[in-house]
């Protein structure tokens, strides 16, 4: 396995970073996560403006362009034979001493990992999934801006811990309010009335951009879509409920808490279009990166 670190891809077993990281010592850093569909990076220009929003948040000097974010991004995928895969971008605030001055480390530490994209089980899309709801709150969008995709993710895997003892796969928190707001790694959905309900960006969430095109997606079919605040009383009472993000896509659940729900016509038609949205960008960009596979 290769590596893509600072200027150039390096095996797995020379990718080391140091203990003096502040993205080791502080979470002092970035990520963003991107999926790749035979050979092209899916919403490519979307991830990576989301990545370079996050630095400017954090004050953090990239160092280079979308452009040579992309192309790291290639090589990486090239360096392993890689066309459908799962990358993970990591820029961190680089190395300095101890202390919490961002002027500390002089060059920011950025990392590529790509490995090869292993599908979901089926089951999970066929039955659906099941989530709780975490006693964890997610941190107050005052303090910590959900729009920062951080290094820094202890409240989700805070609640991610939740998940694991109750069996389920993913845990939803809600805000300091009590409203619905997200998933550890996902954005929550739920149908009622005909209408499709999800949280709006103020309940401090990450704005997913799987969520922005499902919610697209909901409009152009016809649906009626309700951004809002909402709570887990109004997600029992859903006749579906699914949720979303880089990887899964659009995921069926089948279960929240001990709420049970069928996998609905409006996950399975989400899906299947979100599909389509993949297929039809796959062959427009087929040929815009860089030809590496030759
Ligand atoms: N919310 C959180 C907290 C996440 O970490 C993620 C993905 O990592 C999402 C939502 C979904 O975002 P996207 O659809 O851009 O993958």
């Amino acid at each position: 396995m290769f590596i893509y670190l600072n200027d150039k891809v390096v095996p797995s077993s020379e990718a080391k970073v140091s203990v003096f990281d502040h993205g080791f010592l502080y979470g002092d850093g970035i990520y963003e996560t991107l999926r790749v569909y035979d050979g092209v990076i899916f919403m490519a220009d979307e991830h990576l403006r989301r990545l370079f929003r996050s630095a400017a948040l954090i004050g953090l000097d990239m160092h280079r362009d979308i452009s040579g974010v992309k192309l790291a991004v290639y090589e990486t995928l090239q360096a392993n034979s890689l066309i459908n895969a799962y990358v993970r971008l990591t820029v961190s605030r680089g190395y300095g001493p101890i202390g919490l001055d961002p002027d500390l480390c002089k060059e920011p530490t950025f990392v590529v990992i790509a490995n090869a994209f292993k599908d979901y089980p089926q089951a999970f899309y066929s039955e659906g999934i099941k989530l709780i709801i975490a006693a964890t709150r997610r941190n107050l969008k005052e303090a910590l801006n959900p729009q920062i995709k951080s290094l820094n993710f202890l409240n989700n895997i805070l609640a991610k811990i939740e998940a694991k003892k109750a069996d389920a796969h993913e845990a939803i928190m809600l805000n300091a309010a009590g409203h619905l707001a997200e998933g550890t790694i996902s954005n929550i959905f739920f149908v009622s009335d005909g209408i499709v309900h999800t949280p709006s960006p103020e309940c401090g969430i990450l704005d997913g951009i799987t969520r922005s095109l499902v919610i697209e997606d909901a409009v152009k079919s016809g649906m009626r879509v309700k951004e809002g605040e909402f709570t887990t009383a109004e997600l029992y009472r859903a006749t579906e409920v699914f949720i979303t993000n880089t990887t899964m896509e659009v995921m069926p659940v089948s279960r929240v808490d001990t709420v049970k729900f069928k996998v609905g016509e409006a996950s399975r038609a989400l899906l299947k279009k979100y599909k389509q949205e993949v297929n039809g960008y796959v062959k427009e960009k087929k040929g815009e990166g860089p030809s590496l596979w030759e």
